[in-house]
């Protein structure tokens, strides 16, 4: 396997760097602090074609793969985790893999553009890791399933158009797209967390609301495994975000550690200093490779499974421990909230959990492991 990127990647990531450096930045740390979704500039991110990075051209997109898509999520997670809003690669994928031609034609367009934007609702106050116990149910009528239930922790609930939703029917789980201004949908909160606050959360109710059947996604009962195919895919794009902000970490304490003298010397000329970030530097490098094996073989095989659980675990690791080792380098100078430094931090504990916590990433790798072993 090659894992190296070619000329048209790398521009394309630079592309992004630039435009994200632009026009995301200035407002990251009023966004990150009142839990605001930056509207303006996704909309301008989607003007330039990004959003649609793995749309097809037909609908809109770039047609690029999961590596370009990886590339993209790196750069936002540079900036902020949350502004990653996972949901709307989610979402598409899902349309892509499973819509119909018609829901292709009338959401495909929309969410490569910007023009719509999307979101992902699985979880519910007493259903996260396990699905065992979701409880929104969506019963059938002539012409729609009407759906009662509560949604939590779900990022940008209420300013999506159309949001990726698990329910369970008669014939199991079901996944359906739920549109902006269906009755009885309702936010009963923000909610307040420590990261991903760009991407505001909130939790949610439905009462008797209507969904249309043109509106069920794949088919009832198969929400599971379109589920589980779809989360592979944006797990590669979680260890993208956390190794952005990973090297993002190390650059800005390497620039101080460089830059800042004690006695005749250099921080970065202490040798432990040196020690630290050659360590660092060791574990970012593999994390890196781990992240390209999943995206390769979701681009060439398109099961990435036990890949991009462990890309999403051990990217997660790393990047907490770069972020903490990297204040460490800083001294007093990345203790302040003006350095971002916390917000990685932050973000990187959150993303820990959402899309499925370490603990069920090692269930998954084990999983695997163990079938294969059986196997052989
Ligand atoms: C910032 C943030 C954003 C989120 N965004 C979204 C979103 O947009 N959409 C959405 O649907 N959800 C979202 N979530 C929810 C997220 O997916 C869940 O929080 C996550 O799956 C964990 O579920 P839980 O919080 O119910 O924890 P629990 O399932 O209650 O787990 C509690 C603890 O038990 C451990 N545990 C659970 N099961 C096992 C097991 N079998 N073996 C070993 N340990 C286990 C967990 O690892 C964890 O440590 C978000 C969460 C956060 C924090």
């Amino acid at each position: 396997m090659d894992f190296s990127y070619n000329q048209k990647q790398l521009q394309f990531q630079q592309k992004a760097r630039e435009f994200i450096e632009k026009e995301m930045a200035p407002k990251i740390e009023e966004y990150d602090r009142r839990s605001i979704f930056a509207k303006e500039a996704f909309l301008k991110f989607g003007e330039q074609g990004f959003l649609g990075v793995i749309v097809p051209q037909e609908f809109g997109g770039l047609a690029l793969g999961t590596m370009e898509y990886c590339l993209l999520s790196e750069e936002l997670g540079r900036l902020s985790a949350g502004y990653h809003h996972n949901g709307i690669f989610q979402t598409q994928k899902m349309i892509i893999n499973h819509g119909t031609r018609e829901q292709k034609n009338r959401f495909l367009p929309g969410l490569a553009s910007g023009k719509l934007h999307a979101a992902t609702a699985i979880s519910e106050p007493a259903a996260g890791s396990s699905f065992a116990k979701i409880k929104t149910f969506a019963r059938k009528t002539k012409d729609n399933y009407i759906l009662n239930g509560v949604k939590s922790h779900i990022n940008d609930a209420a300013e999506a158009d159309i949001l990726n939703l698990l329910a369970r029917t008669e014939r199991g789980l079901t996944i359906f797209l739920l549109e902006k201004g269906t009755p009885g949908f309702k936010i009963k909160r923000k909610l307040d967390p420590i990261g991903l606050r760009a991407s505001p959360i909130y939790k949610f109710e439905l009462k008797e609301s209507p969904i249309p059947k043109e509106n069920l996604l794949g088919q009832e009962g198969e929400g599971l495994s379109m589920f589980v195919n779809t989360f592979n895919f944006s797990r590669l794009g979680n260890a993208s975000v956390f190794l952005g902000m990973a090297k993002a970490a190390m650059e800005e304490a390497l620039n101080f550690a460089e830059a800042r003298e004690i006695g005749n010397q250099n921080v970065i000329d202490f040798q432990g200093i040196r020690w630290i970030v050659a360590e660092l530097y060791t574990q970012l490098e593999a994390a890196e490779l781990l992240r390209n094996k999943g995206a390769t073989l979701d681009e060439t095989e398109g099961d990435s499974s036990s890949s991009a659980s462990m890309a999403k675990l051990f990217c997660g690791e790393v990047a907490v421990e770069t972020i903490m080792a990297a204040i460490r380098i800083t001294g007093s100078h990345g203790c302040y909230r003006d350095k971002p430094f916390e917000r990685w931090l932050r973000d990187a504990k959150a993303l820990e959990i959402a899309g499925g916590t370490p603990e069920i990433m090692k269930n998954i790798v084990a999983d695997q492991i163990l079938k294969k072993e059986r196997r052989g």
